[in-house]
């Protein structure tokens, strides 16, 4: 993802285009744990299916075990409990703080796990449709509550907290027995005053954006969510996400593809000149060139891409200049289609085909379409003019003077 483009292209890229693994995204008074965590399993603490993670393979099997081991627990500790102590999720969701708290300092660790671990199954939705409608129903109770606040949330259980943040929110990271949020953090996150992505965590409004995306979508983090579909993931390195040259808001390509906002019309940087492929910016309304930016994901992050990355990108970078009419735009469109088809068909591997886009952008860079760059639309017409008539006359003389 990157952030300002007038910023120093590779620092600024790296920074941002590293979510998950980069520093400055988290706040200073969490510990550092968390991202080393997340970074080992970044599916966790959430996906881009925030309301409804999906967990990887090794998680579910994690989950399956955990389930095993809650039966057992099941048997050793629930026995020790009269009905009237247990608690619930049911009740968690609907009970005062007062009560559950009260109750819940009764309980021992066991059975409070067992509670964490019921929830991260429910919240694995490993068991379709009956674990999605538990957990819609768990999350009607505690988003229909007006006496969860800040004040009383204080005086909520540790678990009891951590199992309420997890059903606002539908991630099982704050669930994660190696994930310990700050008491306030968990708070502030419930209320949506902080990112409830793990890996950010930023205070909203995120960098104080006045922008009405950041002010009227509840708990929107400009720092790492999507503008149109407001979800996050920890995907980096790609033309995944494309942020805006102007604000610095991202947009999934997919979602910036399917709400039209990518189309001919001039770069606002230019403001005339030739139109090119540019996207729109839905928090700002402005638009951003995107050949450019295009070229510095490739130069920074393809030799990093293994044969399915590279393909997974020229695939984006195809669908994004689809509809392009200018010639470096369609050239790129045709440059990604044909070495697709030629890395299907095995023609060449992916390292040659990484080298051959490379080559191609650097071509790009080089080339002088002047027109591109010249703000004054008769002045670029003028100077496309001469370039081409200019190289017509270098092949003819060249031609001469290999004839001779
Ligand atoms: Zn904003
Ligand atoms: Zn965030
Ligand atoms: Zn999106
Ligand atoms: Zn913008």
């Amino acid at each position: 993802m990157l952030p300002l483009r007038s910023q120093s292209q590779v620092g600024g890229l790296q920074t941002s285009l590293s979510l998950v693994s980069s520093d400055p995204v988290l706040s200073p008074d969490e510990p550092r744990s968390n991202s080393d965590n997340l970074r080992q399993s970044p599916a966790e603490s959430a996906s881009s299916q925030e309301t409804w993670p999906t967990a990887d393979a090794a998680t579910t099997k994690k989950t399956e075990n955990g389930k095993a081991e809650i039966n057992c627990l099941e048997q050793n500790v629930i026995h020790r409990f009269s009905s009237a102590d247990k608690v619930t999720l049911q009740d968690i969701a609907r009970e005062s703080i007062g009560t559950i708290c009260e109750k819940m300092h009764r309980l021992p660790e066991e059975y409070l796990e067992e509670l964490k671990n019921g929830l991260r199954v429910i919240l694995d939705g490993g068991n379709g449709s009956q674990h999605r409608e538990e957990f819609f129903i768990l999350q009607k109770f505690v988003q229909g509550r007006t006496d969860l606040t800040a004040k009383t949330l204080v005086r909520a259980h540790r678990v009891q907290l951590e199992i309420l943040v997890a059903i606002n929110t539908g991630i099982q990271g704050f669930l994660h027995p190696s994930i310990s949020l700050s008491q306030n953090s968990l708070i502030e996150i419930f209320g949506y005053k902080r990112c409830r992505n793990i890996a950010c965590q930023n205070q909203l409004p995120a960098d104080d954006c006045t922008c009405e995306i950041c002010n009227g979508t509840t708990g929107f983090c400009n720092l790492c969510m999507c503008v149109i579909c407001n979800k996050f993931d920890f995907e980096v390195n790609t033309c995944r996400w494309i942020g805006c040259d102007l604000c610095s808001h991202w947009t999934h390509t997919d979602c910036a593809i399917r709400q039209q906002l990518i189309f001919m019309g001039p770069s606002s940087k230019s403001g005339a000149g030739p139109s090119e492929m540019v996207f729109r910016c839905q928090a700002c309304n402005r638009t951003s060139e995107l050949l450019g930016w295009v070229k510095d994901v490739f130069q920074h992050c393809a030799p990093s891409w293994d044969g399915e990355a590279l393909m997974r990108e020229l695939d984006y970078v195809s669908r994004i200049f689809h509809g392009s009419k200018d010639p470096r735009g369609r050239k790129l469109f045709w440059k990604c289609d044909d070495l697709k088809e030629k890395l299907k068909t095995k023609k060449i591997d992916s390292k040659a085909a990484c080298r051959a886009i490379l080559m191609f952008f650097q071509g790009t860079g080089n080339l002088v379409f002047m027109s591109f760059y010249i703000k004054d639309k008769e002045l670029s017409r003028f100077y496309n003019f001469v370039f081409f008539i200019s190289i017509e006359f270098y092949v003819y003389i060249f031609t001469r003077l290999v004839k001779k």
